[in-house]
């Protein structure tokens, strides 16, 4: 039984390069939408964020010199790539996956539109909302709360590498802990690099939950949806 009938979910491009670094692996994507299908054929309505990570982020781009803009709309143009990449593999699991665009670029997916993102939901569609939110210095995390909170979804599901937020960098600081819940308040006191302040904040000013999870567990993204305690729980 699934704890929730709608949901973003929201995944990191850099998760999407698996072991090679750079671009896509195929074996991670096909995994991916294989987890992904486990939660839609148990009847979950789900909306996808992607980043773009894995291609090109803008706020490096300007470090090496590139206009800040111009970084960003490349990197909004990254996600565009990996929506398409994941429609793809949703697609060949058997998955039916559409694209919206935050930016107009018909016909690589169609502009992105509430009414008829729910729409596609409630008949059983994957939607993934490329290029965030359209416009330069957001990034993706923002994006997706500006998602969820707009198709009205019961939680945000932010897959990423790592199983839950720590009170430090778990890679870097071996005294590091995990917590099973914690507060938007509390996440933003402490500083904690889970997501950007603006996501945080419209996540913690629209009251949309956050559970944070390592989506490269396989069966991890089942679990969450069936309400098992996967992560951490981000909360009001
Ligand atoms: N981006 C942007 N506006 C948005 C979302 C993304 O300009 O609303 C650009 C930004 O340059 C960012 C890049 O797209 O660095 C890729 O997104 P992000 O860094 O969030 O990807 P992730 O870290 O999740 O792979």
């Amino acid at each position: 039984m699934a704890k929730f009938k709608r949901i973003l979910l929201k995944l990191s491009g850099e998760s999407l390069q698996g072991r090679q670094g750079y671009g896509i692996d195929k074996e991670r994507l096909t995994e991916y939408a294989a987890q992904i299908k486990e939660i839609a054929d148990m009847g979950v309505q789900i909306g996808i964020v992607i980043g773009g990570g894995n291609i090109f982020r803008g706020l490096s781009g300007a470090a090496g010199g590139f206009d800040r803009v111009k970084g960003d709309q490349m990197g909004m143009l990254a996600t565009a790539i990996n929506s398409l990449a994941l429609s793809s593999a949703l697609g060949a699991a058997g998955v039916k996956a559409r694209v919206m665009t935050a930016v107009r670029m018909e016909p690589i997916g169609e502009f992105y539109n509430k009414w008829k993102a729910i729409e596609a939901l409630e008949r059983g569609e994957v939607v993934i909302m490329a290029c965030g939110t359209g416009q330069p210095y957001f990034t993706t995390d923002t994006g997706s709360s500006l998602r969820g909170i707009e198709i009205e979804a019961d939680v945000m599901l932010k897959g990423t590498r790592v199983d839950g937020i720590y009170t430090a960098d778990p890679e870097k600081d071996p005294t590091a802990t995990r917590f099973d819940d914690i507060s938007y308040d509390e996440v933003l006191r402490r500083g904690l690099r889970v997501m950007d302040i603006t996501a945080t904040a419209m996540c913690k000013e629209n009251n949309l939950p956050i559970q944070v999870f390592n989506m490269d567990c396989p069966g991890n993204l089942r679990r969450v949806v069936e309400g098992e305690a996967v992560g951490t729980f981000v909360h009001p």
